[in-house]
């Protein structure tokens, strides 16, 4: 089995920067030279000198990075590493409510395919959402492909916030239910609770923080407390305990699999082989950024590629 330091000393070797999303194996994690969530870490590739970039995380992950890297070769160690719930969204059906909701703008989550967003008015992250549907000028909004994070911002917005599709779900997020949170709540008494806004909205309404995965990690420095319950994805755990807290996880079935299928062994392979490059098409692309930019612009944040 590779070691962590021999994918490091590997990645220096071909000149490469590892990025691994928060759900990540803890090795994959360790290895990499930045850990954080998808936007975020699409922007550190921008920052980075390195013409190669291996990404650890689902496909629309690795695929935004090559969107917003269009100079550089951006590596998937696993290209089966696939997320449900943005294959939940595709095309026909962003058209299909646009006809329905004529002038509602449609928002798409980044957790959405390249030609999904090409199609949208403005894309969000997990903690960009609710700021910037409370400044659209229209009460009725698209928003997809999550209904929990859709009815998280409708709760935040006042806004009616029409999930598109209307089953559309992390299947991660949605095993964390009630009654597992109640276990885990007995067993960690003293435990503050964290919450990802694609939990349902039982779990959100308890929780003491809610926010992306950047966020909570924040959170946890931030608030004092010894002890986490964490209601998202269990590769965060990793993080928080880094932190020197302890962390539980809200259900121990919140495991993505598409995320764990990529390991140390698969960077390597990817790295020695130059397997799993990502393409995008030019033209979805180019659309994608224009779509990213308005949305920058309309939250008053500098675009990442236009600073100098
Ligand atoms: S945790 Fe949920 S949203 Fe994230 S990649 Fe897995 S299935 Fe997709």
């Amino acid at each position: 089995m590779i070691s962590i330091e021999e994918v490091r000393r590997l990645a220096r070797s071909k000149g490469a920067v590892i990025l691994a999303h928060n759900y990540q194996r803890p090795e994959v994690q360790d290895a990499a030279d930045y850990v954080g969530d998808s936007l975020g870490l699409s922007i550190r590739a921008m920052e980075a000198e390195a013409e190669l970039i291996v990404f650890a995380g689902v496909d629309f992950m690795a695929e935004q990075a090559a969107i917003l890297n269009p100079g550089k070769v951006v590596l998937h160690p696993d290209t089966q590493s696939r997320c449900p719930m943005a294959a939940m969204l595709t095309p026909e059906v962003v058209r299909e409510y646009r006809e329905r909701y004529p002038g509602a703008p449609f928002v798409a989550y980044v957790n959405t395919l390249a030609e999904v967003k090409a199609l949208a008015d403005y894309v969000v992250t997990s903690s960009s959402a609710v700021k910037l549907v409370s400044q659209l000028d229209a009460d009725t909004v698209l928003f997809g492909p999550d209904k929990n994070l859709a009815d998280y911002v409708a709760e935040r917005t006042g806004k009616e916030v029409v999930p598109v599709p209307s089953y559309g779900h992390c299947p991660v997020h949605v095993v964390i239910t009630p009654s597992c949170l109640e276990r885990a709540r007995e067993e960690h008494p003293q435990a503050k609770l964290l919450a990802h806004p694609e939990c349902l909205r039982e779990i959100r309404r308890e929780a003491d923080f809610v926010g992306s995965t950047s966020q909570m990690v924040r959170a946890a420095a931030e608030m004092g407390a010894d002890e986490y319950i964490v209601a998202t994805e269990v590769g965060l755990l990793h993080r928080i305990e880094k932190l020197g807290k302890r962390a539980y996880p809200a259900s121990p079935y919140a495991v993505c699999v598409d995320m764990k299928r990529i390991t140390l062994e698969k960077v390597a392979k990817c790295l020695r082989e130059g397997t799993g490059v990502v393409r995008v098409e030019p033209k979805v692309a180019r659309r994608v950024r224009e779509v990213l930019e308005r949305s920058f612009e309309l939250m008053g944040v500098e675009v990442p590629w236009r600073r100098s």
